[in-house]
């Protein structure tokens, strides 16, 4: 995908991610790796305002070289980054639901939901949780970078998901999933539940093996 195909995906998926409340205010960022380093949105924009022209642009060693300032959570990507070669994007977001579980006490740490669906267990697997660190903390980049190399997916405790994926495409699905897999737990925590197996989740595995 040519660089100007990628800056106008990202305009896209960040208005659409906007508009159905999957994030808000100027929360929520995306990157994408292009040839010589990444993409990412601006600090202080809201994702339905993005002008493709004005994405930031930062070097292979994470430099800022054009467009507006990069996002402050820029290190939270540049960490996943650099402990999964194949990922081509990350999306982070402050997405209500994820949020919400991120701040349950009692969930395991190692991970955080439960197998609902085979959806879930084929775009996210599983979720570690990452322990709390102030916002712009870069001890919570090394956080991150300790749990990237093995998921793809990681949540950040009383603060939302960052997801990586093999394409933008990928990586948004993957947080919608997440979302709204949150948000089914959520509906049925109270309730008697059979999730999945340990049998169905290791033949949902063998069908469709993690990236
Ligand atoms: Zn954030």
């Amino acid at each position: 995908m040519s660089e100007s195909t990628l800056r106008e995906a990202i305009v896209r998926f960040g208005r659409s991610l906007f508009e159905r409340g999957l994030t808000f205010g100027s929360s929520g960022n995306i990157s994408a790796r292009v040839d010589d380093g990444w993409l990412m949105t601006p600090t202080s924009v809201a994702l339905d305002r993005l002008d493709p022209a004005r994405l930031s642009k930062l070097g292979s060693d994470g430099q800022h070289l054009s467009g507006d300032q990069p996002t402050k959570e820029a290190f939270l990507h540049l960490a996943m980054y650099l402990e999964r070669a194949g990922a081509q994007a990350v999306v982070h977001l402050h997405s209500t639901y994820s949020v919400a579980v991120s701040c349950l006490a009692n969930v395991d740490p190692a991970d955080v939901l439960p197998p609902v669906t085979a959806y879930y267990v084929m775009r996210v697997g599983s979720l570690p949780l990452v322990p709390y660190h102030p916002p712009g903390d870069r001890a919570l980049a090394e956080a991150v970078r300790r749990l990237a190399g093995r998921h793809h997916a990681v949540l950040l405790a009383n603060h939302g998901p960052v997801v990586a994926g093999d394409s933008l495409e990928a990586a948004v699905a993957a947080i919608e999933e997440l979302e709204e897999t949150a948000k089914l737990f959520l509906l049925l925590r109270q309730e008697k539940t059979r999730w999945l197996t340990a049998e169905q989740v290791a033949e949902v595995r063998r069908r469709y093996p993690p990236k």
